[in-house]
C-alpha cells in the first residue's frame, strides 16, 4: 500500500515537470550574458581620480548585460548606440569611444529580439550606458525618478515621453522572487542604481555601474571630478560595500578592462 502510494507520487512529480523544462531555482534568474557594448580610450585617468593617474591613459569598455528570466528578459545598460558601428573615428574626448560589434547583432546570435526584451534599465544617463535605448521602444523602462527628472544642460528630456516607463525611487525586487534587484546607489548622477542578480551557479553578481569605474579607484574609494555628488557618491560606495560583505556576491566594476577581458561573453553566458 505504501509502495504504491510512493509510486504514484513519483509519477505525479514527474509530470508536474516535463523533462527540459524544469523551472530555475527559486530566487534565482537562468542565465546572465556579457555582451559587449564598446571599447574605449582615456586619455587621461586623472578626470576619474582628481589628483591621481595626471597624464596617464587607459582603456575602458562598457558591457550591456542581459539576463534571461522565467517572467521575461530584463537588458542592463544600454550601452554606446549601434550607431557608433562603422565608426573608426569614434566618439567623445575624455573616452573616445569605438564600438566592435553592434548590440543587435549579438542578440540576433542568441535568437533574441529586441522587441522580446520585456524590461531595459541602465545604470545612469550618460551616453555610453543608454545609447540603445531607441531600440527597444516596447520594454519597461525601469528609472530612478531622480534620473529621469534629471535636466540636461540644454533643458530637455533625456528619455522620449512616450517609452513606458516605471519611475523608482529606491530599490526594486524587478521579479519579486528576489532574484534580480536595482540598487540605488546615487552620487555620480542623481538618479544612479547598481545591480545584485542571483544565479543558480555562479552565485550572486553586484554590477557596480558608474558607482566605480575600474578596481583601483574601488579599492581606494575615488570620486570622479564630474560626479554631481561627493558625499553621495562615498555612501553608496559604503553601501554597496556592506551588500558585497551580506550577499558574498562578485563585484564587476562596469567599465573595468582587464576585468571585462577575464569574462566569458556571449553567446556564453552565466548560470
Ligand atoms: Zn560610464
Amino acid at each position: 500500500m505504501k509502495k504504491h502510494l510512493i509510486i504514484a507520487l513519483a509519477g505525479l512529480a514527474a509530470l508536474a515537470v516535463p523533462a527540459g523544462l524544469q523551472a530555475q531555482a527559486p530566487g534565482t534568474a537562468e542565465r546572465l550574458y556579457v555582451i559587449e557594448c564598446g571599447q574605449g580610450q582615456v586619455p587621461d585617468l586623472s578626470r576619474w581620480s582628481p589628483g591621481v593617474n595626471v597624464g596617464k591613459t587607459s582603456q575602458y569598455v562598457t558591457n550591456c548585460y542581459l539576463i534571461k528570466h522565467a517572467q521575461g528578459y530584463l537588458l542592463w545598460e544600454l550601452g554606446l548606440g549601434d550607431e557608433l558601428f562603422g565608426r573608426p573615428e569614434g566618439r567623445g574626448a575624455f573616452t573616445r569611444w569605438r564600438l566592435a560589434r553592434t548590440l543587435a547583432s549579438q542578440l540576433d546570435e542568441i535568437g533574441i529580439k529586441p522587441s522580446d526584451v520585456k524590461y531595459v534599465a541602465a545604470s545612469h544617463s550618460h551616453g555610453d550606458h543608454i545609447g540603445n535605448v531607441g531600440l527597444f521602444p516596447q520594454a519597461l523602462l525601469l528609472i530612478q525618478k531622480a534620473e529621469y527628472e534629471w535636466p540636461t544642460t540644454l533643458g530637455v528630456a533625456r528619455y522620449k515621453p512616450e517609452h513606458p516607463v516605471k519611475k523608482l525611487e529606491g530599490d526594486l525586487d524587478v521579479f519579486g522572487d528576489g532574484s534580480v534587484t536595482l540598487l540605488s546607489t546615487p552620487g555620480h548622477t542623481p538618479g544612479h542604481q547598481s545591480i545584485l542578480i542571483k544565479l543558480p551557479k555562479t552565485g550572486a553578481v553586484l554590477i557596480s555601474g558608474d558607482a566605480a569605474h575600474f578596481q583601483e579607484n574601488w579599492n581606494f574609494r575615488r570620486v570622479p571630478s564630474f560626479n554631481v555628488d561627493k558625499d553621495r557618491s562615498l555612501a553608496s560606495m559604503e553601501r554597496i560595500a556592506a551588500i558585497l560583505a551580506h550577499t558574498k556576491a562578485q563585484f564587476w566594476i562596469h567599465h573595468d578592462k582587464p576585468q571585462s577581458d577575464a569574462q566569458k561573453k556571449s553567446p556564453a553566458y552565466y548560470d
